[in-house]
C-alpha cells in the first residue's frame, strides 16, 4: 500500500538537497563556529551563507536574521523580547484569536505579567476586520502580532495592509510566517514587517531550527542569555547542520516559488472539487479567496473528524484534525471556534495539507478512499440525518 502524506502543515520531509548539504557538518566539519582555530573557521562561513540565503527569501539584510531552535522560539522571542524591551513605552499587544499556540500561550503568559492583550476576532471566513484592528491601537500599544497565514485553515491575512497601519501608528509589527514561507512571497520590505518568524521543518529543512527576522533598530531582550552568538540576540552554540539545511531550503523555496505552489494549488483544488462533488454535506472552512495553495480544511457533517483520520490512516493516508499541537486535546479547535463554526460540526473537521511531493495519483487515491469512509461512519452514527447539518454542500 502506498503511503500518502497530507499533513505538510504539521511537518515536511527534509529535502534531499538539504540533507546532502547538511551531511558534512555531522562529520568532518564538526567545529564550533565561534572558535577561532581551523575547526571553527571550517564551519563559520557556512552559517553566513545560510544567513544570506534566508535573507534573500525575506528580502532583508543578513544581519537582521537570528537563528533559533524552532518557530515557537521565534514567536516567544518576538513577543517576550518586545514586551521586555519596550516595557517603559507601553504594555499593550494586539493579536488575533486564531494565532498558533506559540503566540497565544505566550500572550496569556504576558497577561499574567501585566501586559494587556487584545485578541481580535475573525469572521465566519476566518478574516480580520482591519478597521477594528486600527481602532484597537492605543498610545500604550507596543506590538501588533498577526500571523501571515493560519496553520489550520490556510487563511491568509492582509499583511501589507496591516504593516501600513502599524507604520502609520508607529507600532512594531510581528508576523508568524511559518506557514507562509515557501508558499507565498514573504517580503518583509513590501509588508513593512519588523519581526517575522520561520520554522525549518515546515519548509523542507530539519526540525530544531528556526529564524527570527529582527529589523535593524528594533532591539529585543534575548530569551537565552550566555554567549555572544547571533550578535548577542540569541546565546547558545549554533545548530550548524540545521542552519545550513535551513539556508538551502530557503534557496530552493525561492527558486520554486513561481512553480511549485501553483502546481500544489491545482492539486488541492482538484481534491476540494472532488470531495465536494462526491460527498454530500461537506463544508470548506476558511476563505476560498485568501487561502494558502496547499491547505484544505473541511467539515464532514455527522461524523467525528478523529474517526475519519483513524480510517484514513489505516488506508495509509496521513492527515490531521486542525493543528497537530492541539490534537490530543478534546473539544474544538480554537480557530474554528473563533470562526463561529457550530461545535458539533467543528468536531468533524479534518485538515488535508499538500506539499511539494504530493502527486496527482495521491489525490486520486484520496478521492477513491475517503468518500466511502464518510458514508460508512455516517451510516453508523445515531445522530446523522442527511440534510440536518450544513444544508447544501460547498459552504461559502
Ligand atoms: C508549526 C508552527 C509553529 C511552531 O513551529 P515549531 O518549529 O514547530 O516550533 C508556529 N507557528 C505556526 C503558524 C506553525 O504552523
Amino acid at each position: 500500500m502506498k503511503r500518502i502524506y497530507l499533513d505538510n502543515n504539521a511537518t515536511t520531509a527534509v529535502r534531499p538537497e538539504v540533507l546532502e548539504g547538511m551531511l558534512p557538518f555531522f562529520s568532518e566539519a564538526f567545529g564550533n563556529p565561534s572558535s577561532i582555530h581551523w575547526a571553527g573557521s571550517q564551519v563559520s562561513p557556512a552559517i553566513e551563507t545560510a544567513r544570506r540565503q534566508v535573507a534573500q527569501l525575506l528580502n532583508c539584510h543578513p544581519a537582521e536574521i537570528v537563528f533559533t531552535a524552532c518557530g515557537s522560539e521565534g514567536d516567544n522571542l518576538a513577543l517576550k523580547g518586545t514586551a521586555d524591551a519596550l516595557g517603559e513605552r507601553g504594555n499593550h499587544i494586539i493579536t488575533t484569536a486564531v494565532e498558533h499556540p506559540a503566540v497565544l500561550d505566550t500572550c496569556r503568559y504576558l497577561e499574567k505579567r501585566g501586559i494587556e492583550v487584545t485578541y481580535l476576532p475573525v469572521d465566519e471566513e476566518g478574516l480580520l476586520d482591519l478597521d477594528l484592528l486600527e481602532k484597537s491601537i492605543t498610545p500604550r500599544t507596543i506590538l501588533i502580532s498577526v500571523m501571515w497565514a493560519n496553520n489550520e485553515t490556510g487563511v491568509i491575512f492582509p499583511i501589507r495592509e496591516i504593516g501600513a497601519i502599524a507604520r502609520r501608528h508607529k507600532v512594531r509589527f510581528f508576523s508568524d510566517a511559518v506557514q507562509a514561507a515557501g508558499r507565498l512571497s514573504v517580503d518583509v520590505q513590501e509588508a513593512q514587517v519588523d519581526l517575522l518568524s520561520l520554522s525549518g521543518h515546515k519548509i523542507g529543512a530539519p526540525k530544531g531550527v528556526g529564524v527570527l527576522f529582527i529589523r535593524k533598530g528594533n532591539p529585543l531582550t534575548p530569551l537565552i542569555h550566555g554567549g555572544h552568538q547571533e550578535m548577542r540576540r540569541r546565546a547558545g552554540t549554533h545548530n550548524v547542520p540545521g542552519i545550513v539545511g535551513f539556508g538551502i531550503a530557503c534557496q530552493k523555496a525561492l527558486e520554486e516559488l513561481t512553480s511549485v505552489p501553483r502546481r500544489v494549488e491545482s492539486l488541492r483544488d482538484r481534491l476540494q472539487d472532488g470531495l465536494l462533488t462526491l460527498v454530500p454535506e461537506v463544508k470548506v472552512n476558511g476563505s476560498l479567496r485568501h487561502r494558502l495553495p496547499n491547505t484544505l480544511n473541511l467539515c464532514f457533517a455527522g461524523i467525528e473528524g478523529e474517526a475519519l483520520l483513524l480510517h484514513l490512516n489505516i488506508a495509509g493516508i496521513a492527515a490531521s484534525s486542525g493543528s497537530a499541537c492541539t490534537s490530543g486535546d478534546l473539544g474544538m479547535s480554537h480557530v474554528l471556534e473563533a470562526m463561529r463554526v457550530d461545535p458539533l460540526l467543528g468536531q468533524s473537521s479534518v485538515r488535508l495539507s499538500l506539499g511539494r511531493n504530493t502527486a496527482a495519483e495521491d489525490i486520486d487515491r484520496v478521492l477513491e478512499v475517503l468518500p466511502p469512509i464518510v458514508q460508512k461512519l455516517r451510516d453508523m452514527s445515531p445522530f446523522w440525518q442527511a440534510g440536518s447539518c450544513c444544508g447544501a454542500s460547498g459552504g461559502y
